[in-house]
């Protein structure tokens, strides 16, 4: 299939009409409102619903805003109504609605140089797991040593914890280096001071479309279905606060500071040609984590460091989201089965996505082996972990037959830590 927009028929666009992935955009002085990505051209689907060329369903306007959520809360018919409307708007030979009419077509496409992108959909909650084999072990062998590596549970549940919603940020907000808590293992007492050991996760995020019941358990059938699509997800991660305060209850400030991710969501139906398999099961899971199909994706993935004035990007790793030992449908699945509600804009993150190799490892703490053998970037500079002035970019694509189906970028930059002076004195005085 071939798009009258050309630009969309480039072998490395990573939007060609096969993909279609949603996001919420506007250009300078307009409301933000939601769109699709097509080539270097984004959908106005706002403007298209207005005018009566799309209809999400019932007549019932959901693009005229600054969220998918609505439209995502329709669920699969919808989905999919929507997504062959607009391939057959789009595509070569297909409903010439668009193409006699150069005035609305001027109106409809918007290049995506001259829009800013706005976070998709409105977060709900967000929730991380740790459902990558790889980097479970390399994080466990760096902290506890080999024989300890992998906890008890981890090869039965998919685990994660709860993390914050109300920093999840869109692909180009800086990240501010964050202060916190940290202790040494040599030091008699904790200091609070800007982390000195800023890290990034790569890893997959999974949007929940539609909602579940509270109490009502779901299957994972089920669980895939409520499924929209997916991002980039970037889970900075400040090491040595974390190393301080995660146990028992694992990560809180070293997680809760900034999670980024990519402004557009593909869509399970533009991934639905790439699903695989998860790896074999090491121990048989319980019933209600056995997977009915396929329901990992074969997508390619990358991480980029480029510090402040460096000519050009390092390539720290690449790996596949096809290493996950759970899919999202099992950790969505894992989430509700005990009674939680799941909403419509809930944002699971896969956990880190790292390969066998070193080169595919996805967190600086693994690529470093806990700091302890810098990286050598582009250009000489070497690196343990982020420092001012870095900026760190995600990609990734599912390889199709002459196409990708990709997934645009994720990026950010870290900037300095804030001036804070706990007030000393007062407590001196006290
Ligand atoms: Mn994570």
């Amino acid at each position: 299939m071939k798009s009258w927009v050309q630009s969309a028929n480039d072998h490395l666009s990573h939007f060609p009409i096969q993909n279609l992935p949603y996001g919420v955009f506007a250009r300078v002085g307009e409301t933000p409102r939601c769109g699709a990505a097509l080539g270097d051209q984004i959908i106005d689907l706002a403007l298209l619903e207005k005018e009566g060329l799309i209809d999400a369903g019932n007549s019932v306007p959901v693009f005229n805003q600054p969220a998918l959520n609505s439209f995502m809360e329709l669920g699969k018919s919808a989905w999919d109504s929507v997504r062959v409307r607009l391939q057959e708007l789009f595509k070569e030979g297909g409903v010439d609605a668009l193409q006699g009419n150069a005035e609305l077509t001027a109106r409809v496409l918007v290049p995506m140089s001259e829009a800013e992108l706005y976070l998709p959909f409105k977060v709900a909650e967000y929730t991380d797991f740790y459902a990558g084999k790889q980097h479970a072990m390399n994080i466990g062998t760096i902290l506890r040593g080999a024989e300890n590596a992998l906890p008890p549970n981890w090869l039965h549940i998919p685990i994660g914890y709860n993390g914050r919603a109300s920093t999840v940020v869109v692909s180009g907000t800086d990240v501010v280096r964050p202060l916190g808590q940290t202790k040494a293992p040599t030091a008699q007492v904790p200091s609070f001071k800007p982390c000195a050991r800023l890290d990034i996760e790569l890893e997959m995020g999974a949007v929940v479309g539609t909602p579940s019941k509270m109490g009502e358990p779901i299957t994972v059938q089920q669980a895939d279905d409520m499924i929209f699509g997916y991002v980039l997800l970037n889970d900075w991660s400040a090491r040595d606060i974390q190393g301080w305060e995660y146990q028992p209850l694992g990560p809180f400030q070293a997680k809760a500071f900034a999670t980024s991710i990519s402004p557009w969501v593909v869509t399970k139906a533009a991934l639905e040609e790439f699903r695989t398999s998860t790896p074999p099961r090491e121990k048989e899971l319980l019933p209600y984590l056995d997977e009915p199909g396929p329901m990992i994706y074969d997508i390619e993935l990358q991480a980029h460091m480029q510090p402040k004035g460096a000519a050009t990007p390092t390539l720290l790793c690449h790996t596949n989201y096809n290493r996950m030992y759970y899919s999202a449908a099992q950790q969505l699945t894992h989430h509700a089965i005990g009674g939680c509600k799941m909403n419509t804009g809930d944002l699971l993150g896969s956990g880190t996505i790292s390969g066998a190799e070193k080169s595919e490892f996805g967190s600086l703490m693994e690529l470093t082996w806990g700091g302890k053998e810098p990286i050598t970037l582009e250009g000489g500079e070497q690196r343990t972990f982020i420092e001012d002035g870095d900026t760190l970019s995600l990609t990734g694509w599912a390889q199709g037959d002459g196409y990708r189906v990709g997934f645009g970028s994720c990026v950010g930059t870290v900037l300095p830590a804030p001036a804070f002076t706990p007030a000393l004195s007062e407590k001196q005085g006290a």
